[in-house]
């Protein structure tokens, strides 16, 4: 018999040996309107960083207007929420916000849950189940995953944004099941492209298959803010929107914007909505001031894929539709090695590995915010030239 110490060491020596060992490190996120540096190590560690690392996309979570709302909001309503949003959690914030989310989506309602990854893991089971049917890009954010796993559908992968094979499947398989869902990103996380959603939209029209886009990554950048469902002309043709607080808002909370019915049936049988703490007062009115920046910014909302194309543009890397750019390095170790090479430049650019992203495509990726300074962006250039990146 193996112990649990015997169990987690060899589990843990087979990550170190793949390079896929993780680690936490303390980071300090600077101070409203000094950009995005942060101290690594503490007071006695090397010299700040400037990163192009966070999902921090419009620097808002250091803008002083969100952080003053967050404080009034603790001094109003208290430092947590007291209970579930359906017992006595439900503060008047949470309906500003949802009114706002709406209003910009076009959406008749939206629902705001604990995170992004809570609102994939109590969408996805309420409208799909045993018997039915989902179709996922390859690529889907890992929440996806796990609220697919969860609805206990049956799952089939599509190639990644390859509307030819998601229709083959929806021919060969959706007569046999009662519902059917089509699971996407808006732009993917690790790649920084954008799934066909006008297109997808029209499949599921024609094989009675709900669009679900997760646009963690378009929400507040593209379209002037709006997101991925207006930046493809999908308006009106996807029923399930659900993005996240905790990027371009610079908060933290997950929504899904959808008709009044979808809301209305979440609200009584989403158990990642019931059966946990409603979010802390100060956090959904930071998400509300944020918003409103948003909402009337445009210039803000297009100052991040402006500088990724500046970027791209400079090393000669593909013309970015997003503000993420991926370099992709191949093995675990040599992007680690990339990575290293541009902190020790002064730039903090994460190296994601294996499971993140497929084997042998791990790669290093560049996340603009409109917080970055245009020199800060030359000088990421001038680095990554220098190191051949
Ligand atoms: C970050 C992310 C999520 C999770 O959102 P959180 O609010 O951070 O839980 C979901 N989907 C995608 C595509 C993401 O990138």
């Amino acid at each position: 018999m193996e112990s649990l110490d015997q169990f987690t060491a060899r589990k843990l020596a087979a990550i170190e040996a793949a390079n896929q060992r993780r680690h936490l490190f303390d980071h300090s996120r600077s101070h409203p309107m000094q950009g995005v540096r942060r101290a690594v190590g503490g007071s006695e560690g090397p010299p700040p960083l400037t990163s192009f690392t966070d999902n921090d996309y419009l620097g808002l979570s250091t803008h002083p207007r969100v952080i003053q709302a967050a404080k009034d909001a603790s001094d109003t309503y208290g430092a947590g929420s007291g209970a579930s949003r359906l017992v006595t959690g439900n503060h008047p914030l949470y309906g500003q916000l949802e009114a706002k989310i709406a209003a910009f989506k076009g959406t008749e309602d939206a629902l705001v849950f604990g995170s992004g990854f809570m609102a994939n893991m109590g969408v996805i089971p309420t409208f799909v189940g045993k018997t039915d049917l989902i179709i996922a890009d390859e690529l889907v954010h890992t929440s996806l995953h796990s609220g697919i796993k969860l609805s206990g559908a049956k799952l089939l992968f599509f190639r990644h944004n390859d509307c030819d094979h998601a229709k083959q499947l929806l021919r060969a398989h959706r007569h046999q099941h009662p519902r059917c869902m089509i699971v996407v990103d808006g732009v993917y996380s690790m790649d920084g492209d954008i799934a066909p959603l006008k297109k997808l939209a029209q499949i599921g029209q024609v094989f009675d298959a709900w669009l679900y886009s997760d646009d963690a990554h378009g929400f507040g950048t593209l379209a002037d803010g709006r997101g991925t469902v207006a930046h493809t002309g999908a308006g009106g043709m996807v029923p399930f929107q659900m993005g996240t607080l905790s990027k371009a808002v610079g908060s933290y909370g997950g929504y899904l914007a959808a008709s009044k019915s979808v809301c209305d049936l979440l609200r009584s049988r989403a158990r990642s909505l019931i059966y946990t703490t409603a979010l802390p007062p100060a956090v959904v009115a930071a998400s509300n001031a944020a918003l409103d920046i948003i909402m009337t910014d445009k210039t803000l909302c297009a100052r991040p894929i402006m500088l990724a194309q500046k970027f791209a543009e400079a090393l000669g890397l593909p013309r970015p539709e997003t503000a993420i750019v991926p370099v992709v390095i191949g093995a675990e170790k040599a992007a680690l090695g990339a990575s290293q090479a541009l902190a020790e430049a002064g730039y903090l650019v994460w190296a994601f590995r294996p499971p993140t992203v497929p084997e042998g495509t791990s790669r290093l990726r560049f996340c603009f915010s409109a917080s970055h300074t245009d020199a800060q962006v030359d000088g990421l250039i001038d680095a990554c030239k220098t190191l051949k990146i």
